[in-house]
């Protein structure tokens, strides 16, 4: 195995440095950011991520909301508790964890989000910004991989803006939270951009867009989805995906990608690992986000902030909140 791995662990190091000195620099402004989550019912990952930066908040200081709320609530309870977290002056963003129960519909809950706390960019008004190329905010999952990416690039002795516009992006996943903003970052970067989902997969085809790909990105939640038969000699390739499996060898659960890593490692330049990977860059980036929504609250000047632009091509300009309209 020749390929470089991508060490999520330390990218995210590097970035609680900057979260910390960021805080700082607030706390003698006697500004506090504030991150709430809304949980419905039990879901595992989403129970694991929430406590995880709940942790993270508490680390660095950021006020923290958690929303609880049982399996069988009502949607219209849901929107109420969104409300009553758009009007709490102490929360900056407002992270609603996924799944939601069947029965409550994703778009009223989004819809019902005040688009300046909402800072994984799900209302309509902020993914429209970012598909347009100006975001509010980039959600923390696909801003993670470009962030995972940058890095590497950089460190490769490559010019980041220059290899994406000669490159394939293939994206594989076609989520609203996950892979629709990926394919809309990879455009920000003027890089060539193939999108895949699951019809792709049923249609036969998708080893053959998947094979083309100078950079992949799966975010499919099927685990072992990719193996070396779908990738090219010198990929660079980034795992979103989470899956628990059972451990043949312990019969603890255990996570894994949607890479079969050990095989596309003996062709790839360089992949990320789960777990380590991406996952821990998404839990920071979740918090800049938040830092970002108080600045911006705040009335502060957030277009000179190096960790906000970083998602962007040198092209595009990041957007504050004052040149917005609604
Ligand atoms: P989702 O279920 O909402 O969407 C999955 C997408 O993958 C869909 O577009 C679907 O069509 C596509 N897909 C499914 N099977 C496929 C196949 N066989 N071939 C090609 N495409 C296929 O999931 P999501 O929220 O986008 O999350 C995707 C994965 O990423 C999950 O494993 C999730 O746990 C993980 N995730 C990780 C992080 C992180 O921080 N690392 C954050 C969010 C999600």
């Amino acid at each position: 195995m020749g390929a470089r791995i991508i060490d999520g662990k330390a990218l995210a190091a590097g970035l609680k440095r900057q979260l910390a000195e960021q805080m700082a620099a607030l706390e003698e402004k006697d500004i506090r950011p504030g991150l709430a989550t809304v949980l419905v019912g039990n879901p595992y990952e989403a129970e694991a991520y929430e406590k995880r930066i709940r942790y993270l908040a508490g680390d660095i200081g950021c006020h923290y909301t958690r929303e609880p709320l049982p399996e069988d609530t009502a949607e219209a309870d849901v929107v109420a508790t969104v409300g009553k977290l758009n009007a709490d002056p102490r929360v900056s963003g407002i992270l609603i964890l996924k799944p939601l129960p069947e029965g409550i519909s994703e778009a009223a809950v989004h819809e019902a989000l005040d688009p300046k706390k909402d800072i994984e960019a799900v209302h309509p008004v902020n993914a429209g910004l970012l598909t347009l190329g100006r975001p509010r905010y980039v959600p923390s999952t696909p801003a993670a991989c470009f962030h995972a990416l940058d890095s590497y690039l950089a460190s490769s002795g490559r010019d980041p803006a220059d290899f994406y516009s000669r490159s394939n992006l293939v994206v594989v996943g076609r989520s609203n939270n996950v892979g629709k903003p990926l394919v809309s970052l990879g455009f920000s970067r003027n890089a060539t951009v193939t999108s895949c989902d699951v019809h792709t997969y049923n249609a036969g085809r998708l080893r053959e867009f998947t094979i083309q790909a100078d950079i992949l990105i799966v975010a499919a939640g099927v685990e072992g989805l990719i193996d070396a038969s779908y990738v090219r000699e010198g990929v660079i390739a980034v795992d979103v995906g989470i899956n628990p499996v059972e451990d043949p060898e312990t019969g603890q659960t255990k996570l894994v990608g949607d890479l079969d890593f050990e095989s596309v490692a003996e062709k790839a330049e360089a992949l990320t690992p789960v777990p380590g990977g991406i996952g821990p860059v998404t839990d920071a980036w979740l918090l800049n986000n938040a830092i970002l929504a108080a600045k911006t609250a705040a009335g502060l000047d957030t277009s000179v902030e190096p960790a906000a632009r970083q998602p962007l091509s040198s092209s595009n300009k990041i957007y504050n909140l004052q040149n917005i309209r609604e």
